[in-house]
């Protein structure tokens, strides 16, 4: 399905256009097209670029985090996952392999910590950490290594301080991509992290109830308005432990909003909850009171630009064909955070076909 056209394709600014797509890529936007193409139509359903999920694990050679791309992509309106981590430099040609064939597009964070989440302390030993091999490994795979993840949580670092994250900011100097930090308990300490980081670093698991997270007693840290203020871009994260309503709640009075909406998703948390896929995170961002535009955005256009993936993340003539296709169901949806928090709201986003790497894929009924 390398030509086709998308007949009256409702947008989330309800606007309807026609979409022709040649050879993968938009070619026209207009009021109405006439072409001998295939022709699709998808009613009343929205059309949006295709689904962004910036932070997921989708490498499945480690029993901890692992999983597989086309498991937690394609079948639920997700067109690109971000691999934020499994994989290091020692591992990454293995991970590449896996994925170049998928169905769903598939990038990565590389580790810093040589091998990757081998084990949940991967940056307790400073041996992991290898300039070289992390600079060969973004010459290696420039367009599938889109930035360095570093997990600067106790569990992960043991005694290493912050001396991991020194590196990394070290190693961007040399490969110039941003660096994803996953944040969680101290000591390192959410103040210090945003000090280290600059415009375009993202920090994930922004929601997170934890002690080190973005609240003090219930206020917003001041750190958190320094962290905006640099530029520097909050991604949700929700993870199994990482995402609270109240958090999230707190921090939309506050004014206090994520730039993009990822999952952290793995086999675990998607078979078991409390995540299950992207829409369901998305959910719980409409249940906290931002608008279906926003959510939107928040998977689509500023994914694309917090990892440059310039060619994704908007319905542009010149930028790649993949859409995701999802309507409003007015129906009660019970959505669950990290603290087994239960909620219930009266209707929910539901993805309908996924259109990725010129395949259209109608998303089956589940859960
Ligand atoms: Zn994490
Ligand atoms: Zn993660």
């Amino acid at each position: 399905m390398e030509n086709y056209v998308i007949k009256q394709a409702r947008l989330i600014n309800e606007e309807r256009v026609d979409i022709l797509v040649e050879n993968g890529i938009i070619q026209k936007i207009a009021p109405c097209i006439e072409t001998s193409y295939e022709t699709l139509n998808f009613q009343d359903c929205y059309v949006s670029a295709g689904w962004i999920d910036i932070h997921t694990h989708c490498f499945d050679k480690f029993e901890i985090y692992g999983d597989q791309a086309d498991f937690i992509g394609y079948p639920h309106g997700v067109c690109t996952v971000v691999d934020a981590g499994t994989a290091g430099s020692d591992t990454i040609d293995e991970f590449y392999q896996q994925v170049k064939n998928a169905k769903t597009r598939v990038y990565s964070l590389l580790n810093i910590s040589s091998p990757g989440i081998f084990a949940q302390d991967e940056l307790a030993d400073l041996k992991r950490l290898n300039q070289e091999a992390i600079v060969q490994a973004c010459q290696k795979y420039p367009q599938f290594i889109v930035g360095l993840k570093a997990r600067m949580s106790k569990s992960v670092l043991g005694d290493s301080g912050n001396q991991p994250l020194i590196f990394a900011k070290e190693m961007q100097k040399f490969v110039n991509l941003p660096i994803m930090v996953h944040i969680g308990t101290a000591p390192s300490v959410l103040e210090n992290i945003v000090d280290m980081l600059d415009e375009y670093d993202i920090i994930t698991h922004v929601f997170n109830p934890k002690q080190n997270g973005i609240l003090d007693k219930g206020y917003i840290k001041d750190c958190v308005y320094q962290a905006i203020e640099k530029g520097i871009i909050l991604d949700l994260g929700h993870g199994t432990d990482s995402f609270s309503f109240e958090t999230a709640k707190i921090a939309f009075q506050n004014g206090i909003k994520v730039n993009t909406i990822s999952s952290d998703i793995y086999f675990k948390n998607r078979i078991n909850g409390p995540v299950y896929d992207l829409a369901t995170t998305m959910n719980k961002m409409l249940y906290i009171g931002y608008s279906l535009a926003e959510v939107i955005r928040c998977v689509t256009v500023n994914a694309s630009k917090a990892l440059h993936l310039d060619h994704l993340g908007s319905i542009e003539v010149g930028k790649t064909a993949d859409f995701t296709v999802f309507h409003i169901c007015p129906q009660d949806i019970e959505l669950t955070d990290s603290l087994h928090q239960k909620v219930t709201m009266c209707h929910y986003l539901k993805p309908d076909y996924t259109i990725v790497k010129n395949h259209l894929y109608q998303i089956e009924e589940d859960k």
